[in-house]
């Protein structure tokens, strides 16, 4: 009997934990529709397992972003200006040298 309302229940929310999970790990990289956040927070409420699991990925990621120094500098970028004329000197007196 309980098993049959559990079974149900999962129909209802319509989403297994390996779907679940994936969708979790999606919401990491882009903003779930509002249809997917539905259907995870259900499963959510139901699953334990899986209400963990989300829990530590979420620390996972603040923990990957503290980790990271801030002062990378990404593509496309520009260099501050001080290290482009200390390059560029640097460049001309190798240069000079090999002539
Ligand atoms: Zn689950």
């Amino acid at each position: 009997m309980l098993r049959r309302v559990l079974d149900r229940l999962w129909d209802l929310q319509g989403l297994t934990c390996r779907e679940a999970t994936r969708l979790a790990a999606n919401a990491m990289d882009r903003p779930l529709t509002f249809r997917e956040r539905v259907k995870l927070s259900m499963h959510g409420l139901l699953c334990s397992y899986c209400r963990n699991y989300v829990r530590q990925l979420r620390f996972l990621r603040k923990w990957v972003r503290r980790m990271s120094p801030p002062d990378v500098t990404s593509p496309g970028e520009e260099l501050p200006s001080a290290s482009v004329s200390r390059i560029k000197k640097r460049l001309e007196s190798e240069s000079s040298r090999i002539e």
